[in-house]
């Protein structure tokens, strides 16, 4: 066997209380690698079609990826996959810290979970000892006060849990673990609180074994010297404000909607732009965080005396953006009071702040009254409202059990206002604009997880080294004229999209796009011991888009006829689609994978599901 996986995998039914451990081949891992392409693979052949996200039937699972547990820098990440209840199309969650590579530890590439338990429960491996345990005095808690208690009674583990969102079947609730680091997207932490599950506790000794420690330690020690040496602004800018990085300048570029994707720049002066700017945020610092094995560390723990929060994380763009910008809210405050809340609840920030734009408009047009808020005055900027609407988001209280799925469904309740409600296909958008980045429309409207702009959008990371021949993996260099429509750009897509996939399977982080050149292939060989090359890495890249696509498609989805709001886009992004599709041997009237590329991909046994 290979270095670098443990080669088994293990399963955990919560109707009868047991644990099964499954072996894989080594052909499995060459052809699906590890984390989201694991995932894809194991949920696509276990879990039937149309199976309800939220049944004792449904799968999903936590999947760090090849890297992952290794020092190879910026591998820390897992996926959480699954079924979304949120858009019934797959699912799946980024997440960093330390949870991920803990799974490796515990000697598994992947825990996947089953069944139903009939009262709250947690789970527990540690070392050789798995149990299923009594969750009764955790359930109600938030994310901290469960981390709290399991490590006084378990010690030094680490945890994924769910918070009051995930219990209320929220379906735009995570799962949390280092306190505030969420897998935010697709509804994973209703399908946990479906379950009756809280808590997943993790310990392990096992160590990932490496095929060559000299070249992973001279990879490792290259990579970091130079981004730790780097006088790139960006680099410098990235590890001091982290992504907050992005608040002023991405509104004033035109990426950044504001008032629920309807407002113009003029709604946001500057001089309210920057009242929470990176350096305002950056006051309130008071030391770095960083995920499992990077050296980049572009969280931060933060102190802020107003709100008499001791630690909390600092916000993220996305979530400045969806409770700032969004919602015209230029009170810092109430952006850090929010975070705290959605992390400590287990909510999507994005979706929860996009609803609540959602309700503010449909205030303002006179959809809703105070009599429908419970007294609550939803006018744009209104810091009270805002927190007072999250929490009853969170608790499902009053209005807020209208909201707590988000717009999609809030819309259709309401029986009006599906105009104001910024989604796709259920899931609300990331805070990026199609406008501006021509490419995102593409992604938010058809990738087979609708509505994240993190699956794999070209110009979203054209910023980064990959646009010069060679620049970012060795042997990648996007097409000539890909920044046009065309044919250049079809293949540009398909390449950075299989690439994509790829890393994401070894469990790296996606802001390796924006930094340097990285020895990608170096380091699976000094891992694993594999001599891929680029081609090979990119043909599993589309292996695993495509079965992705074609679980979305086998659950009934015409994806292709998907929309998303008129007011976020320009461009004919249906186009842009159709030359992708047919780039990725996809049919480009019904996005179907044809039979041949099935068939080329290994991906045989998905011809009689849509066929
Ligand atoms: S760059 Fe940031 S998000 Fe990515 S692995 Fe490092 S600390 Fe985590």
């Amino acid at each position: 066997m290979s270095k670098g996986y443990l080669g088994k995998i293990l399963w955990v039914n919560l109707s009868d209380e047991t644990f099964k451990e499954e072996k894989l081949s080594e052909e499995i891992y060459r052809q699906y690698i590890g984390g989201l392409g694991l995932a894809v693979k194991l949920i696509y052949e276990n879990m039937p079609a149309k199976t309800d996200a939220l049944s004792p039937e449904s799968i999903f699972g936590f999947f760090p990826g090849l890297l992952t547990g290794t020092v190879a820098p910026l591998t820390g990440r897992f996926m959480v996959a699954g079924k979304s209840p949120l858009t019934k199309t797959w699912g799946d969650a980024n997440c960093g810290g330390y949870f991920g590579p803990e799974i490796k530890k515990c000697g598994y590439d992947a825990i996947l979970i089953k069944g139903m338990a009939g009262s709250p429960k947690y789970i527990t491996i540690l070392g050789e000892e798995k149990q299923i345990l009594d969750a009764s005095d955790l359930w109600g808690l938030d994310v901290v006060q469960t981390e709290d208690k399991l490590k006084e009674k378990h010690g030094s583990v680490q945890i994924a849990s769910i918070g009051q969102a995930g219990e209320n079947i929220s379906l735009i609730s995570g799962i949390v673990n280092d306190k505030a680091r969420i897998a935010a997207r697709s509804g994973f932490g209703a399908v946990m609180g479906s379950k009756k599950l809280k808590a997943i506790v993790l310990k392990g000794e096992n160590k990932v074994e490496i095929s060559d420690k000299d070249a992973l330690i001279h990879h490792t020690k290259d990579y970091n010297d130079r981004i730790n040496t780097t006088t790139a602004t960006g680099i410098i800018g990235y590890k001091t404000f982290g992504t907050t990085m992005g608040n002023e300048i991405l509104f004033k570029v035109g990426d950044t909607p504001c008032k629920n994707w309807g407002g113009t720049k003029e709604d946001f002066p500057d001089d309210r732009l920057t009242k929470i700017s990176d350096h305002e945020i950056d006051k309130y610092k008071e030391k770095p965080y960083g995920c499992f094995s990077c050296s980049v560390r572009c969280g931060a723990i933060m102190k802020v005396p107003e709100l008499e929060l001791e630690e909390t994380h600092r916000p993220e763009y996305e979530t400045c953006a969806s409770f700032g910008h969004l919602l015209l809210n230029d009170d810092l405050m109430t952006i850090f009071k929010a975070n705290d809340i959605c992390n400590r609840a287990g909510i999507d920030t994005i979706s929860a702040g996009t609803t609540i734009a959602f309700a503010m408009e449909c205030y303002e047009k006179n959809l809703i009254s105070k009599d429908d808020t419970d007294g609550l005055e939803l006018t744009w900027g209104n810091s009270e409202s805002i927190i007072a609407l999250l929490n009853k988001i969170i608790n499902r209280e009053g209005i807020g059990d209208l909201l707590a799925d988000g717009t999609k469904i809030a819309a259709e309740k309401l029986g009006k206002g599906s105009e104001y409600a910024m989604h796709s296909m259920g899931q609300e958008l990331g805070m990026h604009s199609p406008k501006y980045y021509k490419n995102m429309g593409t992604t938010f409207a058809f990738d087979p997880t609708p509505g994240k702009h993190t699956t794999a959008s070209l110009d979203f990371f054209i910023m980064g080294p990959i646009i010069k021949p060679n620049g970012l993996f060795e042997g990648i260099t996007l097409p000539r004229k890909f920044k046009r429509l065309g044919e250049d750009r079809s293949e540009a897509e398909k390449l950075f999209t299989a690439i994509m996939q790829f890393t994401h399977s070894l469990g790296l982080c996606e802001f390796v796009y924006v930094f340097q050149k990285y020895p990608l292939l170096e380091l699976v060989k000094a891992v694993v011991g594999w001599d891929l090359d680029i081609a090979e890495a990119i043909k599993t890249g589309q292996r695993i888009q495509t079965l992705r696509q074609a679980f979305t498609l086998r659950e009934g989805i015409e994806i292709i006829k998907n929309k998303i709001p008129d007011r976020t886009v320009t461009v004919d992004y249906l186009e842009d689609y159709k030359g992708y599709c047919e780039n990725m041997g996809w049919n480009p009237e019904t996005g179907y994978p044809l039979k041949e590329i099935l068939a080329d991909l290994n991906l045989d046994f998905v011809i009689k599901d849509l066929y």
